[in-house]
């Protein structure tokens, strides 16, 4: 085999690119495959060699690759099984595989500070001569001790020295963010959180000093728990934009893993040139969260199930619908650093329906009494409509009727009444269910418009369409509560219909996703 000459030049920090993608693959070939069509749009590139049962047979097709796109940066890492890896053979072997890497071309290799600690120095000495070495150490379990950490790392002489913890809390991306800012003068650090509440610092990490960070090449080949795909840290996330101007946005609920909330504001950021990122915050209490915003300067937050009510408490202000409804789902936080609450939901019911027909006067029937339908029955008595509410707990229904002044409905009535608009503000038709919370019969409206938003045409919606009654899907209730908060925050018209169709190419994709899903679990049986 044709050696590349051992003379490699130091690697500058600041010359590599911010994202590095993991290339993962059952065989060489998969893997060489793989990188060929990811470095068109990745020129930084992770081989985990550990992933293959055979490592050294990598080594050719990686000269290969690497002879063929000089351009682009790579790193090589065979992490042992005791240390988080996949590699089964000993250490003298990981180093092997590493300095081969380096030899054929691979400009970065990583070795763990557990594995490190057991070689001798001349050995780092000849690996360090090959390529730049990148000292990292991975807790599973937590974010702590980092400073005490990276002493210990100090022990040994790296280019890079990369630590990564795995958030339990939002908390610890704050702690992560910190150690960066404070130690990265000293040393070139690569710092993140794994875990889904780490998302942070995957996204913030390098503006408080991280060189880099890691991506997956494609949903479902995570390397690391909480990873991103590398197109989404990119076109999503913007991340190579991040910088100490971006202002932090967020939507903070449990759970949110599938909020839809980043992709449509994020979206929404990059299409009217706002500078401002979305996270997703998985806040487990409101402590965590109020701690990360204490310390996270966030600008402004959606809120979701299940601190609508309790994110009033943190509240210096708020706007009448928040005060009609008693929930708030936008907050801002002012220049004077207070935290202002809105009701977007509010708006979210009320612009698809005046898109349709004049609401004064209107007959609607509101179905549901929960935090959705009580923004729903304030927003539009507001705008003048006549209200029924029906509730399956008749009594939460005429709870909410008496303190809006408007009228409660019991089941046994309903054939007597028809309706301009039906709303569905209950849970039902949710996901997978085939349930409505009417009968076709019972459907007597001109509109009927269903909150619930996924699947995109509940049971409610097909038997209603199937009457020739014209649906609105919640989608357009979720766009426009979304676009709302988006105006609040900038004070820019929002993109809505950038935002929808966003929206729904995901819903679609979803739903298409879960339908292969079932039938390779019936093909299973
Ligand atoms: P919530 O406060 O928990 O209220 C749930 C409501 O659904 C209650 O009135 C409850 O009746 C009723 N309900 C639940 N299961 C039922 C069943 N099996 N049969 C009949 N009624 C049932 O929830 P929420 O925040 O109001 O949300 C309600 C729905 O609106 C959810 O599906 C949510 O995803 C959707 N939503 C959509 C958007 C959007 O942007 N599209 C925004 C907000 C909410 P009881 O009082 O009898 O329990």
């Amino acid at each position: 085999m044709n050696v590349s000459p051992t003379f490699v030049p130091r690697i500058r920090p600041h010359e590599l690119p911010k994202v590095c993608v993991v290339v993962v693959g059952h065989t060489p070939e998969e893997m060489a495959e793989k990188a060929e069509f990811l470095v068109r749009d990745n020129p930084f590139v992770e081989f985990r060699l550990d992933y293959l049962s055979k490592p050294l047979l990598a080594i050719k097709p990686l000269q290969e690759f690497l002879d063929y796109h000089p351009h682009v940066y790579a790193i090589a890492t065979c992490r042992r099984v005791a240390n988080g890896g996949k590699f089964r053979g000993s250490i003298a072997a990981e180093l092997d595989v590493l300095s081969k890497a380096a030899e054929v071309g691979c400009q970065l290799v990583d070795l763990e500070l557990e594995t490190a600690l057991k070689v001798k120095p001349l050995q780092l000495k000849k690996l360090r001569e090959r390529a730049a070495l990148i000292l990292s150490h991975h807790d599973f379990r937590a974010t702590k001790k980092l400073r005490e950490t990276l002493t210990s790392m100090e022990a040994v002489q790296a280019d890079f020295y990369k630590i990564v913890g795995t958030a339990t809390t939002l908390h610890d991306n704050v702690v992560m963010m910190k150690f960066l800012e404070e130690q990265s003068y000293r040393h070139s650090l690569i710092g993140l959180c794994m875990g889904e509440q780490g998302i942070i610092s995957r996204i913030l990490g390098l503006r408080a000093g991280s060189v880099f960070t890691f991506a997956s090449a494609i949903a479902g080949e995570e390397t690391a728990p909480g990873q991103v795909t590398a197109k989404m840290l990119r076109d999503t996330y913007r991340v190579d934009k991040v910088d100490t101007a971006t202002r932090v946005y967020g939507v903070a609920g449990d759970p949110i893993a599938h909020s839809l909330s980043p992709l449509l504001m994020n979206t929404a950021f990059r299409r009217e040139n706002v500078n401002a990122v979305y996270l997703g915050l998985h806040a487990k209490t409101m402590k965590d969260l109020r701690a990360c915003m204490k310390d996270i300067p966030i600008s402004g937050l959606s809120v979701t199930m299940p601190y609508k009510q309790e994110i009033l408490e943190d509240l210096d202000n708020t706007d009448p619908y928040t005060a009609k409804t008693g929930a708030c789902n936008t907050v801002v936080r002012g220049q004077d650093g207070k935290l202002y609450g809105f009701n977007t939901d509010v708006a979210g019911v009320v612009r698809p329906l005046e898109h349709k027909l004049s609401l004064s006067g209107a007959k609607v029937l509101i179905l549901g009494a929960g935090g959705a339908a009580r923004a729903a029955v304030f927003g539009l008595k507001e705008r003048g409509a006549e209200i029924w509410i029906l509730n399956r707990t008749a009594a939460k229904g005429q709870k909410l009727a008496k303190s809006a002044r408007v009228k409660a409905l019991r089941k046994p009535d309903l054939k007597k009444l028809t309706f301009d608009v039906i709303v569905n503000a209950t849970s039902v038709g949710m996901g997978l269910s085939k349930d409505s919370p009417l009968k076709p019969e019972e459907i007597k409206a001109k509109y009927v418009f269903d909150m619930v938003y996924d699947p995109l045409e509940t049971p409610l919606l097909k038997a209603a369409r199937l009457r020739g009654t014209e649906v609105i899907p919640g989608i357009e209730m979720f766009v426009q509560q979304a676009a709302r908060q988006f105006e609040i925050w900038t004070g820019k018209p929002a993109p809505a219909d950038e935002m929808r169709r966003v929206a729904l190419m995901e819903l679609q994709e979803r739903s298409a996703h879960a339908a292969a899903k079932k039938n390779d679990k019936k093909k299973e049986k």
